[in-house]
């Protein structure tokens, strides 16, 4: 079997086979890019591994060695020749790009002969600084030698010496970094470090195939849903210097501004350095464009290969490369990471270049991500305390308490507390943490170091390179200036200008982008299905108007009932002792319903709007019982009246009788209506006469009227009776007559199992699926979060959260079933979904494929939904 590819042999198309790096590689190599020659072993080769108790699968070894020749020959230099050695890179590269979560090791190849080799083909200080470059990476990730162990020889070093940076050190200072080093690595593994360069390395490939189930990585996929089977590439490259003098140098840069999107070149060099030192975040590197006045050649050669390589791969590339002696070497290039802004601005000007189509386009920008364009940021007219600036590596504004360690930030985080994380530069170690904060800020590293590049790729806000801020880690705080901010205290960071600033700070709304909302219309010349929105005020309703909504898919009228104002009114309601009390309390409500519908329906003038009637227990709006019974203890202990304590004591009694074990299986949805129809009497007479106001006043208005929580058609029939008579009442009443529609939420699996019964008294069906994934797992929605299913997701039992994600398996086969029952009754009955399955990405897809008529969700996802919607059509 074939483990081994040269370059020349593979395709951008293998990507699965080579991993993504290695097809890129392959892919520029072919276009006749100047790539330095190397070879892939496969993801293949890295499966084998695992399936033969990590080792290599026969004749691997030998397909590397006979690789090795032909590199040789390409080159005319040979693998452990003491006279012109041959030193290779050796890189992991998994089919989806995890960016920094698996290892490097450079200048492969080198020992205490080759070095010397090395030294007379270039110079001595220089082959001794890839020496211990060599001797500290293979120490750290094939070794398994810690890090600052290294790190610890080469300060004691530079103090020896009385210098500050590492290119202050001379050739007999790196020769003796080189000794300790070797020191270092026998003492630690009981072996010297190994000469041969064929075991150096055998052992790096094997070390490489061992990273795909490091820590980091397991995490990385977990959080990014990648399979833990697809296994790494590795790829053996032939080494190109960027650091044999001043006109040498590395760097990496996107075709494209990653943050905004604007068609400029965006990067980052540093002179005379190698591999890692830019994105390490080591030395603060330049910006590309000083480039143009530094090596100007080698500046319009890069720009020349970038262009070709986005008109080739039709999308924006992030590339690497290698200066040597003045010639440019593409090290890597794939597709780069951005922004949302940067998404969208990217995918419609390739569009308007003719790169790519308008469903290409679509396909370009993932729904989840525009999360962030919704994003809030600071108020431009708001006075701010500014403390440092830093630089602005991912958008969006945020504050929190300031945390200095990625385990705190994520069990702060975990509890529901903003933080910001605060580090002198972010390792792939600290993704948890980024992960549970509200934003990054770093006092090292440029816009392409860690800490930037994983914080725009979850759309946190983060800044970084902040150098102003010196950060004290064992005193847990940080200093500007004479300044001093604790950890705990409250900061807020700009990530779009790279202002950090004490304090919280007023932030505002977001607003479309032109790019945005031109995107979006495009996704609505695509889609079938339709977006509405949940919202439950005039407010909400025009916001999500503005987003693009089509109506509302669910007016939660409870929400009206707990403003302060009215709480009371509802109690007394609830609480009536005879009929006449109660009547008494829905007649003081129905104006004020009236109002509320009045402008709902009016901010949705010529859009249909779903109203459901009174659904939560009615015990939501009562006082709690256990705080009830300490008021009352208190008043006693105080020696408070009768008169006083005697209403609070009735209160209580009725809390009481009121109260049920699983108030969510209990006396809600339509079952208050059953037993009290004077609510859902007044509730219709609310909707119906805010109706015959807005058509009296020319205003086109659609009102779906919807009874929650059906599971038995007579129910539906009864409460159908209800309104339809409260309509027949209004428009004798006000002498005008308006059209309505009377629905019912799929909410219970019955509802779904017997929906052919139901839509015979049904104009629409809505899929209420919070409720529906509650009742059809048996899990209570509010509180199997926390109590064992993030457990479950863990372990795998469930793929995902389904009151997240909907449950296609169970949820969704009721759902299809709900879809076919009802339209064999009507075949052309209205179906909707209104849980927070609306707003997903992935449960829109299956809408889509079920053939609803429409999703509904928050209205700052309805940009996500249209565009999800559209996704799932191309
Ligand atoms: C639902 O159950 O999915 C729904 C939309 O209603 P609520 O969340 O108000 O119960
Ligand atoms: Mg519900």
């Amino acid at each position: 079997k074939k483990y081994v590819y040269l370059f020349e042999e593979g395709s951008a198309g293998m990507k699965d086979l080579l991993g993504g790096k290695g097809a890129n590689l392959a892919e520029m190599t072919n276009i006749g890019l100047p790539v330095p020659p190397g070879m892939i072993i496969t993801t293949e080769a890295c499966r084998e591994f695992y399936v033969h108790d990590r080792r290599f699968p026969p004749g691997m070894e030998d397909q590397v060695r006979e690789m090795m020749t032909v590199l040789e020959n390409k080159t005319g230099k040979r693998f452990g020749d003491p006279e012109n050695p041959l030193l290779v890179s050796v890189r992991s590269g998994a089919p989806v790009s995890m960016p920094g979560m698996m290892d490097t090791v450079l200048n492969l190849g080198l020992n205490d002969r080759t070095v010397e080799g090395l030294a007379r083909a270039a110079d001595r200080r220089f082959a001794l600084d890839c020496y211990r470059r060599f001797l500290h990476m293979f120490g750290d990730v094939v070794l398994g030698i810690e890090h600052a162990r290294f790190e610890h020889i080469l300060d004691n070093c530079k103090q020896r010496r009385k210098v500050t940076y590492d290119h202050e050190l001379q050739a007999e200072d790196w020769q003796q970094v080189v000794a300790e080093y070797k020191a270092l690595i026998e003492r630690e593994t009981g072996q010297p470090f190994p000469q041969d360069p064929f075991e150096q390395l055998f052992k790096a490939i094997y070390a490489v195939f061992n990273s795909w189930n490091n820590d980091r990585a397991i995490v990385y996929r977990r959080i990014n849903r990648i399979p833990d089977d697809l296994g790494t590439a590795v790829n053996v490259q032939v080494m190109v210097f960027g650091n044999l003098g001043n006109d040498c140098g590395t760097g990496v840069a996107f075709t494209r501004n990653p943050s905004t999107g604007d068609r400029e070149l965006y990067g980052e060099y540093l002179l005379n350095a190698q591999g890692e030192d830019v994105v390490a975040g080591i030395r603060t590197p330049r910006s590309i464009a000083d480039l143009k006045e530094e090596m100007p050649s080698v500046y319009d050669q890069f720009a020349a290969t970038c262009e070709l390589l986005e008109k080739h791969y039709r999308n924006m590339q992030d590339i690497e490369f290698t200066i040597e002696r003045g010639k440019l070497y593409m090290l890597q290039t794939r597709t780069g990471k951005r922004t949302a802004q940067a998404a969208v601005k990217i995918a419609v000007d390739m569009v308007h270049e003719g790169l790519i189509t308008r469903e290409e386009a679509i396909l370009r920008v993932e729904p989840a991500q525009l999360n962030q364009l919704l994003h809030r940021r600071i108020d431009p007219n708001a006075q701010l305390e500014v403390i440092a600036r830093g630089l602005p590596a991912s958008p969006g504004a945020a504050g929190g308490k300031v945390v200095f360690d990625a385990d705190e930030a994520e069990t702060l985080g975990n509890q529901g507390e903003k933080v910001i994380l605060v580090r002198t530069e972010t390792t792939p170690d600290d993704i948890h943490g980024i992960v549970a904060a509200q934003g990054v800020l770093t006092s090292r590293g440029g816009m392409t170091s860690h800490a930037a590049v994983v914080a725009r790729g979850m759309g946190k806000p983060c800044v970084c390179g902040c150098e102003a801020i010196r950060i004290d880690y064992d005193r847990e705080l940080f200093q500007v200036n004479d300044l001093v901010v604790k950890k705990g205290d409250f900061i807020s960071i700009d990530g779009a200008t790279g202002q950090v600033i004490l304090g919280h700070v007023p932030m505002i709304d977001p607003e479309l982008s032109p790019e945005f909302q031109e995107l979006l219309q495009w996704a609505d010349g695509v889609r079938s299905l339709g977006v509405r929105a949940n919202a439950d005020t005039p407010e909400d309703a025009a916001r999500a108007r503005e987003f693009g909504a089509e109506g509302i898919g669910l007016t939660r009228t409870e929400h009206m009932f707990m403003a302060v104002d009215r709480l009371p009114i509802v109690q007394q309601m609830i609480l009536a002792s005879t009929g006449d009390e109660r009547q008494e309390a829905l007649d003081r409500l129905l104006p004020m319903q009236e109002g509320d519908f009045y402008g709902i329906l009016k901010a949705m003038e010529g859009l249909p709007v779903t109203i459901r009637l009174l659904d939560p227990p009615l015990h939501e709006f009562l006082p709690n019982a256990e705080e009830l019974l300490v008021e009352i203890t208190r008043l006693r202990l105080t020696g408070a009246s009768e008169e006083e304590i005697g209403p609070k004591e009735n209160l209580l009694k009725k809390v009481r009788a009121l109260s049920e074990f699983n108030p969510m299986l209990g006396h809600r949805g339509c079952r208050l209506g059953i037993t009290f129809p004077e609510v859902y009497a007044m509730q219709a007479r609310a909707i119906f006469q805010a109706t015959a106001r807005l058509v009296s006043e020319g205003v086109k208005v659609f009102p779906e009227v919807e009874i929650p929580l059906v599971g038995e058609v007579k129910e539906l029939a009864i409460l159908r009776q209800l309104v339809d008579e409260v309509a027949e009442q209004v428009m004798k009443e006000r002498g005008v007559t308006f059209e309505y529609s009377v629905g019912t939420m799929i909410e219970i699996p019955r509802a779904a199992l017997l929906a052919d019964e139901i839509a015979r008294e049904a104009d629409f069906f809505s899929f209420g699926t919070n409720d529906l994934t509650q009742t059809t797992f048996g899990f209570s929605r509010d509180d199997a979060e926390g109590k064992f299913l993030h457990e479950y997701v863990e372990k795998k039992i469930l793929p995902e959260n389904p009151f997240m994600v909907l449950d296609r398996a169970g949820v969704g086969k009721l759902m299809r079933m709900g879809v076919e029952l009802g339209r064999s009754t009507k075949p052309d009955l209205l179906i909707g979904i209104c849980g927070e399955h609306g707003g997903d990405p992935d449960s829109i897809e299956f809408c889509h494929q079920i053939g609803l008529n429409y999703v509904s969700c928050s209205p700052y996802r309805v940009p996500v939904a249209r565009l999800a919607a559209a996704r799932a059509k191309v």
